[in-house]
């Protein structure tokens, strides 16, 4: 079937109504939930095919989060479908006044390959429990989770309702051409301008879900044993292809050399120098972007790892003592490289972070109150940690979102939902009383009344 075919039959299915209803909607999230637990191995097993990912990390970053998500929606869509009451200023007096939560339509949502299962049906539960129906495309870069999906989506769902369209960047540019309700986009900034563009044509509105360059500060009050430990559990999970990933250090320079040691320390007692890919460790999704990190060793100061493997495309955690004009601090490094940067005064931290791109992500080390607020009040950036990396996404009440260049619009939990929806107001007046005053011809009377009875 043609992509206009598969738009236009979607958006007939929307318009006879069959989302709408909750029990729709809730239906539709237990077969999600049913899909997903039912195949959990095969979802993690594709996975592992394209690029390794040992199955716990799978389980806990795509199956988990996935099935925690439905169940947070499932308990909490009725309260937030509600029509909402507002009151209204005198001058609307009498009437009621009521805020509906209309869903979109039909939307568009894009997938990226670093997190394949999660980051096509994170979104997508949002787009259901908002009662939309939904054209998914799944990153081509990870295809045999893209089969597997299209191959699952089609036993479970009406292809009215739900359609998994797969395909690369000629496919996407064909899709994006079409007009959708929303569109909802996990990616590149690159690639984010295209699709905003595309969206512009028909004035659509989007969701942009990009990456950056993340920083992790860690200031002298930090504890560097625990910094280490947890800059390192989010630089290896994925092996460092994590949109939020801890992209680089910015430290404090008289605990350079204390931070150094405790990485060594972590990686041995998180890897004992062992490596193996699809069990302990994942590997870099294709030859280009295993190159790329390779091309990005060779540039830059290695004082810890470096090594490679092309055959198993295995990049080794590495430590690169770095400035701010290096090759490896030019673009988001989406792999295990830790470039470490170092501060003297505290004021080099929002100038330098200043002059970045807003990352989509932050991390502040420091038990200071005032060392955490100084970073949150003057550095812009989607959401972060104080003393973690990345569990900020894994609370359904955080919103998750980028801020510039890292993205737009925000998901999970109510978020999603909110993204999903149309904010639809009403105002509903009853036919008496229908004062004469209201309506022309109009004299300085009116306006003396109106003054008296509204102006303060
Ligand atoms: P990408 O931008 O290359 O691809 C994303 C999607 O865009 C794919 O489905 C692809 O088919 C499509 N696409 C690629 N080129 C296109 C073109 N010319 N025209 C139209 N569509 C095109 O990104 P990626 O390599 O899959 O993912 C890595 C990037 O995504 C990183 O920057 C990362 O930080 C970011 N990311 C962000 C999040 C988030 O939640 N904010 C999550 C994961 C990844």
């Amino acid at each position: 079937m043609s992509i206009e075919s598969i738009v236009s039959q979607q958006k007939a299915a929307f318009s006879d109504g069959r989302t709408r209803s909750i029990k729709a909607r809730k239906s539709m999230l237990k077969q999600l939930r049913m899909l997903i637990s039912t195949h959990e191995k095969d979802l993690c097993d594709a996975i592992k095919q394209d690029f390794g990912k040992p199955y716990i990390e799978s389980y806990v970053t795509e199956i988990y989060t996935l099935l925690d998500e439905i169940d947070y929606h499932l308990k909490n869509i009725y309260g937030w479908m509600k029509a909402e009451s507002v009151g209204g200023p005198i001058v609307t007096f009498p009437s009621k006044n009521v805020i509906y939560k209309q869903p979109k339509g039909t939307v568009l949502i894009i997938g990226a390959w670093n997190y394949p299962v999660h980051l096509s049906l994170m979104p997508l539960i949002g787009a259901i429990s908002a009662g939309n129906t939904v054209i998914l495309k799944p990153s081509e870069l990870a295809p045999v989770t893209s089969v597997k999906l299209k191959e699952l989506f089609e036993r479970y769902f009406k292809p009215d309702v739900i359609t998994i369209v797969e395909g690369g960047a000629d496919i996407t540019t064909e899709l994006l051409s079409q007009s959708f309700n929303h569109i909802f986009f996990t990616g590149s900034t690159r690639v984010g301008k295209i699709v905003m563009k595309a969206a512009s044509e028909n004035l659509t509105p989007v969701t942009l879900e990009l990456g950056g360059k993340s920083p992790a500060i860690v200031f002298d009050d930090a504890n560097i044993d625990v910094s280490a430990n947890r800059i390192w559990w989010g630089k290896t999970i994925n092996a460092g292809q994590t949109c939020v990933a801890p992209d680089f250090v910015l430290i404090h320079m008289s605990k350079k050399e204390a931070f150094i040691e405790a990485s060594t320390n972590a990686l041995s007692a998180f890897f004992k120098n062992d490596y193996h890919i699809g069990h302990n460790y994942t590997a870099i999704i294709n030859h280009d972007h295993f190159e790329r990190l390779r091309e990005l060793i060779s540039k830059s100061n290695v004082i810890y790892g470096g090594d490679s493997n092309r055959d198993t495309r295995f990049i080794e955690p590495t430590i690169v003592d770095a400035t701010w004009d290096d090759d490896i601090m030019q673009e988001e490094i989406f792999g295990p490289l830790l470039p470490i940067i170092t501060y003297d005064d505290e004021k080099e931290i929002s100038s330098q972070l200043n002059k970045l791109p807003s990352p989509l992500a932050l991390y502040m080390f420091t038990e200071s109150k005032e060392k955490q607020e100084f970073v949150i009040q003057h550095v812009p950036f989607g959401g972060g940690c104080v003393n973690d990396t990345i569990s900020h996404l894994s609370n359904p009440n955080l919103p998750f979102g980028g801020a510039g260049f890292s993205g737009m619009g925000a998901y999970h939990g109510k978020y999603s939902f909110d993204t999903f929806s149309r904010q639809q107001g009403v105002l509903k007046k009853p036919s008496w009383p229908d004062p004469d005053v209201r309506y022309p011809p109009y004299n300085d009377l009116t306006l003396s009344i109106f003054k008296r009875l509204f102006t303060k």
